[in-house]
């Protein structure tokens, strides 16, 4: 009985085991896989059944890359069976496109991309007409916009075209009256923003032969609105000059090129004494000072633009190779400062004869698209004469210096490492200028202009 009893039991073990070892504990729903590109793939999925286990105790190996096509192989690790299986990744769906129709005046240049509102794909694609339409003809036209990714799915869709001929002018918006300070360099018709029904940006002129930006006052100018194609309207509008305090003021500016260096920390000093404000047009060549930019600036004076390299064969060399060493010297300023500043003045000043032997004509060009760009360059009208070496005695710079010649003065100094002169000058120079009631401004974009005549 006993023995009868042990086989019955030896027999069951052994098919257990059979089962266990023989039978597959690892069934997969598909040996192979096709896979939209772009779309998702759990490998988990494709699983159908763990004999004593779960999918989790399945190790999966290998890479599928689904943005981009291929075939690739994945590896499903259960206990000690490994079984794999062929992943293709493949781009059969025409681009997602989705479009509009539209009206156009014959300026305009029709591109199949106009008319498309939406359009994406998980390969690259191209958008086109499905034939070459006419362009050119008036009035309504059915098109139609076809998608086409790189492996020859597309996608179509219908519009509408309407060419018109614009007759209509642009309109001026309601415009009470503008106002510009006196003495600015602003662009007045950047102020006038005009609307077209079909040309999106429609131009101003403005006459201002009329206008005195000198002169506090109110005056009428002429402007006229232009669309592309040809339709003008003109429109009368009234203009304030609006009086600049420091116009009416006598103001001194003390400016400082070629800094910075020690002789700006003494320079800080003998302003911070006056408790007057200055101007430092401020140069990137000395890495060691440039604290005194922050310096300057959080004690109110003004920090302009001189020059990153101060090398004159470089910035007058063309006036993208000014524009990028200014560029420089803002970036500079702004990591300093946090801002970054709109008041420049060009090495050697806009009158310089220096920069005709690198580009001719560069400075008419400087000059007009520095204001261009927002910025306002200053001059000066009275020359400590520091400049004129590097041991000028400070008897004459204080004699150059202190003149009543003028309302405005825009007093030119160097803060650069040798002129310890003009140091010892500034005291006298400050005192000066005080006595005779004249205000200490630092400069700004607003501030009353002084620019030389251009000699190139
Ligand atoms: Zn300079």
């Amino acid at each position: 009985m006993k023995r009868k009893l042990y086989g019955i039991v030896v027999a069951a073990l052994y098919i257990l085991f059979g089962v266990y070892f023989y039978h597959d504990p690892m069934i997969l729903k598909n040996t192979s896989l096709t896979v939209e590109m772009g779309s998702h793939l759990d490998p988990y999925d494709n699983i159908q059944n763990i004999v004593f286990g779960t999918k989790k105790d399945v190790d999966i190996k290998g890479e599928v890359d689904l943005k981009k096509p291929g075939d690739y192989v994945i590896t499903y690790v259960f206990k000690d069976k490994a079984k794999t299986v062929n992943v293709a990744v493949r781009d059969t769906q025409g681009p997602h496109l989705e479009v509009a129709d539209k009206k156009f005046d014959l300026n305009t240049k029709i591109r199949p991309e106009c008319f498309v509102t939406k359009v994406s794909d998980a390969s690259e694609f191209e958008v086109s007409f499905d034939k070459k339409p006419d362009l050119d003809r008036v009035g309504e036209q059915k098109l139609k916009i076809v998608a086409k990714d790189i492996y020859g799915n597309s996608t179509e869709k219908d519009v509408v075209l309407n060419r018109i001929q614009d007759k209509k002018p642009p309109v001026f918006p309601k415009i009470d009256k503008l106002k510009v300070m006196q003495g600015t360099s602003e662009d007045i018709s950047s102020q006038i923003k005009v609307k077209d029904d079909l040309d999106p940006e429609p131009k101003v002129k403005i006459d201002t032969s009329s206008l005195d930006i000198f002169t506090p006052g109110l005056y009428t100018i002429t402007a006229k609105a232009s669309d592309r194609s040809g339709n003008d309207k003109d429109q009368s509008l009234e203009v304030e000059v609006v009086p600049n305090p420091e116009y009416s003021e006598k103001v001194v500016y003390l400016t400082f090129d070629d800094g910075l260096s020690e002789n700006t920390k003494e320079v800080l000093d003998i302003l911070k004494k006056h408790k007057v404000k200055a101007t430092f047009f401020v140069t990137g060549h000395d890495e060691n000072h440039r604290e005194y930019i922050k310096e300057a600036y959080d004690q109110g004076h003004a920090i302009g633009l001189h020059s990153y390299t101060h090398d004159y064969a470089k910035i007058y060399s063309s006036t993208d190779a000014y524009f990028a060493d200014l560029d420089a010297v803002n970036d500079m300023v702004e990591e300093i400062t946090g801002q970054r500043s709109d008041i420049l003045r060009f090495p050697g000043g806009s009158s310089n004869r220096v920069s005709a032997n690198y580009s001719k004509g560069i400075m008419s060009q400087l000059t007009d698209r520095v204001i261009k760009e927002g910025y306002q360059y200053f001059d000066w009208n009275v020359s400590s004469g520091d400049a004129e070496g590097n041991d000028v005695p400070k008897d004459r710079i204080i004699e150059l210096s202190c003149t009543d010649a003028y309302d405005h003065v825009n007093l030119l100094f160097h803060d650069s490492s040798p002129k310890d002169s003009t140091v010892a000058a500034l005291d006298t120079i400050i005192q000066y200028y005080k006595d005779k009631g004249y205000k200490f401004y630092p400069l700004t974009k607003d501030s009353y202009i002084c620019h030389h005549s251009t000699v190139n």
